[in-house]
């Protein structure tokens, strides 16, 4: 039966694992003091733990599983310099010179990234290939077309070029979308990769990392903190929380202002360089602009295609969703029927109510996180800020400062609303498909 569309040996995990295993940290016992803990060992933690390191602080990363089991191993490995909102959404609501700003520290973030990939030579098959936004529609194009122009007029160095429907991949489903937008200056990564020379540069230059160790409990302890774990309690001068789309009571009030989504993806089994080409000219991922997106790339050597989406339903049962994966991809690609799924794997993001990735100080808790689908770049980039924050840096500003972190009255971390909000974007994203 599953022999239909999934390979014999088809794997319910992220195809990045195969050449980037988990690291099995489990026998180190956290240690009875830090200078700074930080809880999560995703690429923000390991960010933070980099930067701390390297300036002779005594860091430890505490993680719930072994390192890197969010979604730091598990995303599409794009590495982009947006944020989630259109331009010509963020003015009304900032102000064009504070939405210009976001917009240059998305950029700075990307840089950041892919300059840290370069000085610290971290093998991650990082290409700088740019990315296709497709438009569902003329009117989501023509949007596309004006928030362009404004980001010019207000001097945002974006590297863009509006792309006509005729011009558009070949190898998209004739009239699926009307053209869309090509944006240089984006790159892609092999996301366990990435991951992995994160830890091993963090771990080499002296920062303890330990796995398998859930911190259950984070308090005040005289001038700085007392954390919890059931394998010993750890104190620490500063704490910084990093765990985004899988933040635990333990830090309830960032809990309460993070929505954590399932997102899925799927790989391909190999197939033939041209048929890659074809599919994704130059090796440029794709990502629709609509509000409950779909993405596509080919894989770290261009052999495979990796495709994924948001969803709101609980991960139950993997195969049957690389079944409605691989449907979903093949109704935008009709080329790749027939093709078999060699992997499926799930991952919980992160979005905030303001659609705005998130850092400060709370209590006293230091935190990084709500990164709205752009954690790779910013993630990394914030991950370092708030460690050059503890340091006392004043390197350490960045556009994100000083921003209230809101949430929703009641909500307490369990998002009970999230198929409604999906069927609304559903429905809303039929409009824009409709035009
Ligand atoms: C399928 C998918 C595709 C994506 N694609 C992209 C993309 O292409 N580009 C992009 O920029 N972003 C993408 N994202 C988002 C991106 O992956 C995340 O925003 C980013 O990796 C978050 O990094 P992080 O370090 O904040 O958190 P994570 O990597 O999620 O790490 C959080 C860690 O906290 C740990 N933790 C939880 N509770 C505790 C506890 N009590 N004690 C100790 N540790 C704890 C968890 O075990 C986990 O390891 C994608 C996400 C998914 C799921």
């Amino acid at each position: 039966m599953a022999g239909d569309v999934l390979t014999a040996d088809f794997k319910a995990a992220p195809y990045w694992w195969d050449l980037a295993p988990r690291p099995d940290i489990t026998d180190a016992a956290p240690p009875k003091e830090a200078e700074v803990a930080i809880v999560g060992a995703g690429n923000v933690g390991l960010s933070a733990a980099l930067t701390l390191a390297r300036r002779g602080r005594e860091a430890v990363v505490l993680d719930a599983e072994a390192a890197g089991h969010g979604a730091s191993t598990r995303n599409a490995g794009y590495l982009g310099r947006q944020v989630w909102h259109k331009y010509g959404d963020m003015v009304p609501k900032l102000g064009r010179e504070r939405a210009a700003e976001v917009c240059r520290a998305a950029i700075a973030a990307h840089d950041y990234a892919a300059s840290l990939i370069e000085t610290e030579q971290i093998a991650c098959f990082y290409r700088n290939t740019g990315r296709f936004i497709a438009a569902p529609s003329k009117r989501v194009f023509d949007g596309l077309a004006r928030d362009l122009a404004m980001m010019r007029e207000d001097g945002v160095p974006v590297d863009a070029e509006m792309i006509e429907p005729a011009d558009a991949p070949p190898a998209y489903r004739k009239g699926h979308y009307h053209g869309g937008q090509i944006l240089r200056g984006n790159g892609t990564i092999h996301a366990g990769l990435y991951h992995a020379g994160l830890l091993e540069r963090a771990a080499r230059d002296g920062a303890g990392i330990v796995g398998h160790c859930p911190v259950q409990a984070i308090e005040r302890e005289g001038s700085g903190f007392r954390i919890s774990t059931p394998r010993g309690a750890v104190k620490a001068g500063h704490v910084i929380v990093a765990t985004n789309g899988y933040t635990p009571r333990a830090a309830q009030w960032l809990r309460r202002r993070v929505v954590p989504v399932d997102a899925f993806m799927i790989a391909t089994e190999p197939l033939p360089e041209d048929r890659i080409e074809h599919i994704a000219p130059g090796g440029r991922p794709m990502v629709e602009h609509r509000y409950s997106p779909c993405w596509i790339r080919p894989n770290e050597d261009g052999t495979r295609i990796l495709f994924g989406g948001l969803s709101a339903e609980p991960p139950a049962d993997l195969t049957q969703k690389a079944r409605i994966l691989r449907d979903a991809m093949v109704r935008i690609v009709p080329a790749l029927e027939g093709v078999k799924i060699s992997h499926c794997w799930t991952g919980k993001t992160a979005f905030t109510f303001d659609m705005m990735p998130h850092t400060g100080n709370h209590d006293g808790v230091e935190y990084a996180m709500g990164w709205c689908g752009s954690g790779v770049p910013m993630g990394t980039y914030l991950g370092h800020k708030t460690a050059l924050r503890v340091l006392g840096d004043p390197e350490s500003r960045s556009a994100f400062d000083g921003r209230p972190f809101p949430t929703w009255p009641f909500y307490t971390g369990r998002p009970w609303f999230l198929p409604l909000a999906v069927a609304w974007n559903k429905r809303k994203d039929r409009k824009l498909f409709r035009g």
